[in-house]
């Protein structure tokens, strides 16, 4: 992971920026835009069936560790494109202890599923709701890496779960779908009524900025 080191370097140059920036600088901002926002329940756009990655470039690697920046600080253990609202067929995973081990899946296949394993699953874009959702136990995967090379992958119990849970993700399908639409329309409502109350915070938050 990208690690920062400010506030060893020169002063900050004045805002905004003009011509070139140091690397240091630029790096900074990388940094900083790093982390993307992560689409919620029940946003339309978490429906959108994702297109095939054609091109292996600089934009792709760019998504691509945008996409581990806020998978780590979430902290999640698997992100799909489709939650940062880019419809590609991209998904990163890990679920190592020490957080090192990330796993890139691009044009993700399934080729192969055994076994049941019923998991209490939870979602970066349905938080705070955890339910249980059976899957395949064990399944072979085919996937292309960051630089397009094709590679197949046996996956069990919690990756396995990870990775068809991901791949639902691309194809606009959420965890809750698997639950009955009673339980998901009340966490739909739980959800908007939190984020209505989390921008009423916000505002009044500014109000009594502007009243100092
Ligand atoms: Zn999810």
């Amino acid at each position: 992971m990208s690690s920062c080191a400010l506030g060893h370097g020169p002063a900050l140059p004045p805002w905004p920026f003009q011509g070139p920036l140091e690397p240091v600088f630029a790096a900074a901002i990388e940094v900083f835009m790093a982390i993307r926002t992560i689409l919620e329940f029940p946003d339309p756009r978490l429906r959108t069936r994702a297109q095939t990655v054609a091109r292996f470039d600089a934009d792709l690697h760019r998504i691509i560790d945008d996409m581990l920046e806020t998978m780590y600080a979430a902290p999640g253990i698997g992100l799909a494109a489709t939650q940062v609202d880019v419809h590609q067929r991209l998904v990163v995973i890990d679920i190592s202890a020490d957080r090192a081990d990330p796993l890139i899946l691009i044009n993700p296949e399934i080729l192969t599923r055994e076994g049941e394993i019923a998991t209490e699953e939870g979602c970066l874009s349905v938080p705070g709701y955890y339910d249980e959702v059976k899957r395949a136990s064990r399944i072979r995967v085919r996937a292309q890496d960051r630089d397009g090379n094709v590679f197949e992958r046996d996956c069990a119990d919690l990756l396995a779960v990870c990775v068809q849970h991901e791949m639902d993700h691309i194809e606009g399908k959420l965890f809750v779908d698997y639950i009955s639409s009673l339980k998901r329309e009340r966490v739909r409502k739980k959800l908007e009524k939190e984020r209505k109350d989390r921008a009423a915070r916000a505002s009044t938050a500014r109000e009594s900025r502007r009243a100092l």
